[in-house]
């Protein structure tokens, strides 16, 4: 009989193998150091393993931890501040102004907190800062899936008028490659291989012919995704229009871009043509339904995508603009603002929802080896889901099982009691216990009020329109 570390038993598993959710009732996971040693029915696997820790998974959900695909963690202690107005940026910008060392490294320990408290256990961070970051991820114990925001463009970005095209540095672009090849040499496979490093340009109109060339050429050498943003604002599609007469999905297929190593956030300015096409040249969608209807009153066209058998991740973007980093949430959503788009409730149902932040998510970001299934041979990221909480009752079992339709679309996230990743329990009775959390939410409310006090004068001159709301009483 073999011995493992660790046997969740008796649970309601989704596995998410297969093309559906791949349940197994009364079923067991055994874990042996950081991967999956055994899958199946409880009652089979009692017979061939011993394990030195048993959690009873009764009237528990037991499912592959989740996988936010795109998110910046680099503003979220801005959560709050530009919401309900046309533009973001008038909001955020004397908060961009005033933003600290403190404030980057607390904009991502409140993300992983908040995250984590809510089943996410791999991150996929794209941002400046990353080495400002990366050691907290290490000692919090998340899966992290980063990349460095490659542009070369100067900060007079806002000032730029319609017909003129922003300037290039070529100086601020080689640095801003270089930050990204330091953290790949750094960091990528660290922490017992938890850190992963893609490359990423920011988006079509941020880096020249050249720098993509350098870009793509590094992702070849060292086999890496490249994670950037497309067709994301109007200014993208004005400005790639009128530097090279095309549109920004033309651009990265005449650079040989769209390929199965690319992963592309947004396409908000896509025609439906150009959705599909991007979804068939291989590249991935990252898929951030919240914080595109907050920031632009847009949905991302993830059903067309999806629709052209495109692999697609669920993200939470920013939590300046979603406003949080909850999976739960965004799954549903994800789910309720497509049934809308299609005036269809069929389209989008809830299992295809769990399964763009699970097996299809992993697919997506090129990490399917190694997670977002329970499945013998994989790490072991799962989390437990307490199903007798109010929000989750009443569990049925026979002859429908309401199981998955409650996690989409009834769950909040704090039903999750137990997160594990690699094999190590960083999440449980309502603690996360790699960190002390209290001394970090010191931190970040600290790390705030600096950056509050330094943007008060702009935002009171600026008048902002959340500035308006709270004199207004309406904030
Ligand atoms: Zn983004």
């Amino acid at each position: 009989m073999e011995t493992v570390d660790i046997l969740i038993e008796d649970g309601d598993l989704l596995t998410m193998c297969g093309d559906g959710i791949g349940y197994i009732g009364k079923g067991a996971v055994a874990i042996a150091g950081n991967s999956i040693a055994a899958v199946g029915r409880a009652d089979e696997i009692r017979k061939t393993c011993r394990a030195k820790r048993v959690i009873d998974a009764t009237d528990m959900a037991v499912l592959p931890g989740f996988i936010d695909g795109h998110l910046h963690t680099v503003i979220a202690l801005l959560r709050g501040v530009g919401q309900d107005a046309r533009s973001w940026h008038v909001g955020m910008d004397p908060y961009f102004n005033h933003m600290t060392i403190e404030a980057v490294e607390a904009g991502a320990q409140i993300s992983a907190i908040e995250a984590i408290r809510a089943g996410t256990t791999t991150f996929c961070d794209i941002g400046p800062a990353m080495p400002l970051v990366l050691p907290f991820y290490e000692r919090v114990g998340i899966r992290a899936c980063v990349c460095s925001l490659i542009s070369q463009v100067p900060p007079v970005e806002s000032t730029i008028r319609d017909g003129e095209l922003l300037p290039f540095d070529e100086d601020i672009g080689r640095q801003r490659l270089q930050e990204n090849i330091e953290i790949i040499e750094s960091w990528n496979g660290k922490a017992k291989g938890r850190i992963s490093v893609m490359l990423g340009p920011q988006a079509a109109d941020y880096c020249s012919v050249e720098l993509f060339g350098e870009i793509y050429a590094l992702a070849e050498k060292h086999n890496l995704r490249v994670h950037m943003h497309l067709a994301q604002d109007e200014r993208e599609m004005r400005q790639v229009e009128l530097r090279y007469g095309k549109r920004p999905v033309q651009f990265l297929q005449d650079l040989g871009f769209l390929s199965d190593r690319l992963i592309v956030a947004h396409l908000i300015y896509c025609t439906d043509d150009e959705v599909r096409e991007v979804a068939e040249s291989g590249a991935a969608m990252a898929f951030c339904p919240s914080s595109l209807l907050i920031c632009d009153g847009i949905l991302p066209p993830a059903d067309v995508f999806l629709q052209a058998g495109g692999r697609v991740c669920l993200g939470t973007d920013e939590t300046s603009s979603n406003n949080g980093v909850n999976l739960f949430s965004e799954m549903k959503i994800a789910a309720l603002a497509m049934k809308m788009k299609r005036r269809d409730p069929a389209f989008f149902p809830a299992w295809q929802a769990l399964r763009l932040v699970t097996i299809d998510g992993a697919r997506a970001l090129g990490l399917d080896d190694i997670i977002g299934s329970l499945e013998a041979g994989k790490r072991a990221d799962i989390i437990l889901i307490d199903l007798q909480r109010p929000s989750l009752a009443p569990v049925l079992r026979d002859p429908v099982r309401n199981l998955v339709p409650n996690l989409v679309l009834s769950a909040r996230g704090d039903e999750v009691v137990l997160s594990m990743v690699d094999g190590r329990v960083i999440y449980e009775n309502g603690k996360i216990i790699t960190i002390d959390e209290k001394e970090s939410l010191e931190f970040i409310g600290r790390a705030a009020r600096e950056v509050n006090e330094g943007a008060a004068e702009e935002v009171m001159r600026r008048k902002t329109p959340q500035y308006r709301f709270t004199v207004d009483g309406k904030y």
